[in-house]
């Protein structure tokens, strides 16, 4: 991964590296010598670039087929899967958690009642918890996480840059120009991320105020009249992708104070997808009580939220918006 900046978050990668003495073969290049091993990016826009974080054990991961690869051995291990709509929870007539209302395609709606129920709908949490018990505000997100959602596009490119690009490294411009990332060539397609958040406010009627919910599936694509129809045939689809992120960005994993048996496992940074192959051993350790005490503050529901890694983050969560 190639990181080429002027915010110093490449110094302080190399830095945290060096002070939690881990060994890596990370570097900080000048644009000269970032060239002369990356000769691909010559023509790229270099305006402003102060330095460059190189580290070649940095790489990505194709979503898709390691969650695919993820079902199927959750499945071979004897998880039963039902494909449904989680519509909101059941609550007893204490108020705590007894289960889910779900529905399945085309079917009636149906209790599905258990002895904890974990919630990890991601950016939909605040609507689900709206749509459960609005008239119980001790219940609702209130400020703990937000929906923000993010531009990515895909890009197809001529056949014969196929090798040149492939090899390209991951590249992420931190740079007020151009702030983002864009991943090689796979399969036929360049992708890209623009480092610019949104939320979507809509107004809930049973809270009787606005709420930040994911926009709805069929705007997920779309295109700005100012885009020239060139660019469009090019770039195969942009879309409004939508996470949780909390004030200070770490995580939510705790039993919801207020709701007995149920767990909530949301909200981070935009930088979830990655903890994949291990993120299910601490929702298991919050579960049966058995995580280290700082993790269960860390992730708490109701906490501090102070410290956040990076502030545009932390004024969305704040403001609404960034
Ligand atoms: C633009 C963008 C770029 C990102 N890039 C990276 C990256 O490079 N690296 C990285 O590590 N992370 C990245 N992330 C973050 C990562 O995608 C998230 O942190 C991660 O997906 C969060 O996982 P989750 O399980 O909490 O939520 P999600 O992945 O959102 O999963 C929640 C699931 O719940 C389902 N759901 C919601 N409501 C209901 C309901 N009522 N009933 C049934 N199902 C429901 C949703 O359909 C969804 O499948 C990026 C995020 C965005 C938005």
């Amino acid at each position: 991964m190639l990181f080429a900046e002027e915010i110093g978050m490449g110094q302080a990668s190399f830095e945290n590296y060096r002070s939690l003495s881990v060994e890596t073969r990370s570097e900080i290049l000048s644009k000269e010598e970032a060239l002369t091993r990356f000769p691909i990016f010559q023509d790229a826009n270099w305006t402003g670039v102060k330095e460059n974080y190189f580290n070649p054990q940095s790489g990505w991961g194709e979503a898709d087929e390691a969650v695919a690869s993820f079902f199927t051995a959750t499945l071979a291990s004897g998880v039963e899967f039902i494909e449904a709509t989680a519509e909101k929870l059941v609550l007893d007539s204490d108020g705590n958690c007894a289960g889910v209302v779900i529905s399945e395609a085309g079917g009636p709606s149906r209790e599905f009642l258990a002895d904890r129920t974990i919630l990890c709908v991601g950016a939909y949490t605040e609507k689900f918890l709206a749509d459960t018990a609005p008239e119980r505000s001790e219940l609702q997100v209130n400020g703990r996480l937000i929906a923000a959602g993010a531009i990515q596009c895909k890009a197809t490119y001529p056949p014969e840059y196929e090798e040149q690009l492939s090899k390209a490294p991951v590249h992420f411009l931190g740079m007020w120009h151009t702030h983002g990332e864009s991943i090689p060539a796979f399969k036929g397609l360049l992708k890209f991320n623009c480092e610019v958040s949104f939320t979507n406010m809509t107004r809930h009627d049973g809270l009787g105020r606005d709420i930040s919910v994911p926009p709805p599936a069929d705007t997920q694509t779309s295109w700005n009249q100012n885009v020239p129809e060139g660019l469009k045939q090019e770039v195969a689809n942009v879309f409004k992708n939508t996470d949780a992120v909390s004030p200070n960005q770490d995580l939510i994993i705790d039993y919801h104070p207020k709701c007995a048996n149920l767990v909530i496992a949301s909200a981070g940074s935009f930088h979830s997808w990655k903890f994949l192959p291990n993120i299910g051993e601490y929702v298991v350790k919050r579960i049966f009580n058995t995580l280290d005490e700082d993790l269960v503050r860390k992730w708490a529901w109701d906490r501090e939220n102070t410290g956040a890694a990076c502030e545009i983050f932390q004024g969305l969560a704040k403001d609404g918006g960034c």
